[in-house]
């Protein structure tokens, strides 16, 4: 596995081998969850790219940029055991400048549930991954589904900008008793975690009221809440997959998003139906 922190050489590298590139972008401290981008990654393109990068501009004043889990040595091993080719693993400072042009997020996609919670986060998102993008021209990009308003703000941004790369949907990776894996679980104390199993009972009873044919979104999703409560909700939601407000559930172009906090920790997850 090579490993670059320069951009510019990750590209001359990559445009020297001329292959089919499946690239990844994370913020590390990786698990199954990310594993699974690297395996689509895999058996759909030649070559396979990580980027390991915390970025800062994507982190609120206040949020737990500093306390990020890093886990640098451990995520170097797993790329190398899951076959990853390339490792991008650059510093701030391979990537901003202190005089920048940035993204802006579309001003009501971008400032609705997680960007109304987190104003200005999917800038830092966009410009980073528009960054990362073009370093790596890869011919396929993967992303998370649980990330699901993460995923139809890059979407959009390749489609408006007129971008080549094509953006993969991977499902979501689950614990065993459903919880979402994420990077931020570790800050889940073990009673904590317990509660968190609301967010999956809540989507859970979503889809088994779905499953019944009850499809008005706000009997769903007074439902939810009562399943989350007392945890503090952020969202919850029923848009459709141009992510609109829909009064009734529509099978196959659906997606229920919950965002509640647990501790002060942010837990996000979502169903697709
Ligand atoms: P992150 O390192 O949290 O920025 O995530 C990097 C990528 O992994 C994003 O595209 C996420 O949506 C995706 N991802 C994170 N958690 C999961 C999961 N549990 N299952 C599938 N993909 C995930």
């Amino acid at each position: 596995m090579k490993i670059f922190s320069n951009p510019q050489e990750l590209k001359i590298y990559l445009k020297e081998i001329d292959k089919t590139v499946g690239f990844v972008p994370t913020m590390g401290a990786l698990h199954e969850g990310h594993i699974s981008l690297v395996k689509k990654a895999k058996e759909q393109n030649e070559v396979v790219v990580v980027s390991i990068f915390v970025n800062p501009t994507q982190f609120l004043k206040g949020e737990d940029f500093e306390k990020y889990p890093r886990k640098d040595e451990a995520d170097k091993q797993i790329c190398k055991l899951s076959g990853v080719d390339v490792l991008f693993f650059p510093q701030a400072e391979d990537i901003y400048t202190d005089d920048e042009v940035s993204l802006n997020a579309p001003r009501i996609r971008g400032f609705v549930l997680e960007g109304n919670s987190r104003p200005s986060h999917f800038d830092g998102v966009l410009t980073v991954v528009m960054k990362l993008l073009n370093i790596v021209n890869p011919t396929r990009a993967y992303f998370g589904k649980k990330d699901a308003q993460q995923l139809n703000l890059i979407s959009l941004m390749v489609k408006q900008l007129f971008m080549s790369v094509e953006i993969v949907p991977v499902d979501t990776v689950r614990e065993k008793d459903g919880l979402a894996l994420s990077s931020r679980n570790v800050y889940l104390s073990s009673p904590q975690r317990k509660e968190a199993l609301k967010i999956v009972s809540s989507l859970h009873s979503a889809g088994i009221m779905v499953s019944k044919n009850i499809l008005n979104s706000e009997l769903i999703t007074n439902e939810m809440r009562k399943i989350l409560a007392p945890l503090e909700i952020s969202y919850v939601e029923i848009l459709n997959r141009d992510f609109q407000k829909i009064e009734i559930l529509e099978i196959g172009n659906s997606v229920i998003l919950v965002e509640a906090k647990v501790g002060v920790t942010r837990l996000l997850d979502n169903i697709w139906l």
